[in-house]
Order: structure tokens, then C-alpha cells, then sequence
């Protein structure tokens, strides 16, 4: 999963306004984050074969350290940490912040193929293959994506007149983004696509710091959660 993965910064916030829906941005990715960063390092690994899966060209074959069970749990454990210790947090924020990373591996078990490790790469593999399956996959990214702006968008409203527009834009862009992926061409090297990925989640984060200035949230009904 790709874009899918943002409806739940998008859920997160309304449940927490007080974090940020550029960091929720990067936590929902930070597995995707790392796994680039690694990919650069020759820690995890990737190979691009045309035809792999009908959604996308990659034989994820080796990323035991950001994509098994084991260690989705220990990086969002460490990022709860981060953000109790070093944003001084409340815990339940902080803990939100943690579920939005370990989201990510959730997410991503029923379309990759079985490649996701409970633990070290010997273990046994996750992944229901729905990436076989163009449509179906394409289906469960925007329900994932439309959820999370129906919630966010519904509940928030523009601080300027200009950002009713940056609103419509940035979910206009979000959704064609996510119907384009599983068409666009395959990069040319493990290399390139860590470096194009890695461009892209930081492009979209700052899309998502701008989109959370121009938007204000409507307090949640009585007995929910507070904004802290
Ligand atoms: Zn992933």
C-alpha cells in the first residue's frame, strides 16, 4: 500500500489535533521511510521485475528490519518514545503517533505478496497477494485514502478562503496520485526508486504541514478523547 496508508495520519489527527499532520504523514510511511533509507545502504533489498505483481514491478525479497512484525512493533514502540520524550507529549498522543506506524505494517498485509517476516527473515511470511489483483488493490488504497479525508475534511474547516481551494487541491491530487501509481513506468534501479520514494514522502509530508495550516478542527462531541 501506498497512498492508503495516509487515511490514517488523516484519522489520527482528527482523534489529536494537537499532533502534527506532517509527522502523522511521515509515521503512517516511516516503515517505507526506513526501508529506502536502508535500500541506499545495502541493509534491505529489493529487486524490479516487470510483471511481478499485476500492481507494481517489486520482488521485495529481503526487509526483515522495517517490514516484519517484530520490527514494525519496535519502531513504532520507538516512535511513541520519540514523541513522549522529545515533543514532551501527552502518553495517549504519543501512543497514537505509535499506532499510526505500526499501522503501516497492518495495511500492508493483505496486498503485498508473502514477503512480510514475523520476525527474522528465516520466520514465517505475511501477505495475502491482493497486489495480483489490480483493482481490487486499487479499490482498497482509495477506501482506505477517500475514509480518512471524509473524516478529516468533514470535520475541519478552511482558516482563509484559499484554503477551501488547497483542500479541494491537495484530495484532488492525493486520489489521481493514488489511481496513477499502479500505471506509472518502473524505475530504472533499486537506487532510483529508494531516492524517488523517499523524494515523494517528503513531498507529500510538506503537502500535509500546509494543508493542516489552513484547516481548523471542530472540537469532537462530548466524551470523546480531548485535543491533547
Ligand atoms: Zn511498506
Amino acid at each position: 500500500m501506498f497512498i492508503g496508508h495516509y487515511g490514517v495520519s488523516l484519522a489520527v489527527k482528527r482523534l489529536r489535533p494537537s499532533l502534527s499532520l506532517g509527522g502523522l504523514f511521515l509515521a503512517a510511511q516511516l516503515l517505507d521511510v526506513l526501508f529506502c533509507v536502508f535500500i541506499l545502504l545495502g541493509v534491505e533489498k529489493l529487486r524490479i521485475v516487470p510483471g511481478f505483481t499485476a500492481y507494481n514491478p517489486y520482488d521485495l525479497y529481503f526487509m526483515p528490519y522495517t517490514h516484519s512484525l517484530l520490527g514494525a512493533l519496535l519502531w513504532a514502540g520507538a516512535a511513541a518514545l520519540a514523541v513522549l520524550l522529545l515533543w514532551r507529549a501527552p502518553a495517549a498522543a504519543a501512543a497514537l503517533a505509535g499506532l499510526a506506524v505500526f499501522s503501516h505494517f497492518v495495511l500492508d498485509v493483505p496486498v503485498h505478496t508473502p514477503d512480510l517476516p514475523l520476525a527474522a527473515e528465516s520466520t514465517f511470511k505475511l501477505g495475502l497477494s491482493l497486489w495480483n489483483y489490480r483493482f481490487v488493490a486499487l479499490a482498497l488504497e482509495l477506501a482506505c485514502l477517500g475514509a480518512g479525508l471524509a473524516l478529516y475534511l468533514s470535520t475541519s474547516r478552511p482558516r482563509t478562503p484559499s484554503g477551501r481551494w488547497l483542500a479541494l487541491g491537495a484530495s484532488a491530487f492525493l486520489l489521481a496520485l493514488t489511481c496513477a501509481t499502479p500505471f506509472l513506468p518502473p524505475p530504472p534501479s533499486p537506487a532510483a526508486f529508494a531516492v524517488q520514494a523517499l523524494g515523494s514522502y517528503l513531498a507529500l509530508a510538506a503537502l500535509a504541514v500546509w494543508l493542516d495550516r489552513s484547516r481548523t478542527l471542530a472540537p469532537l462531541p462530548q466524551g470523546a478523547p480531548a485535543g491533547r
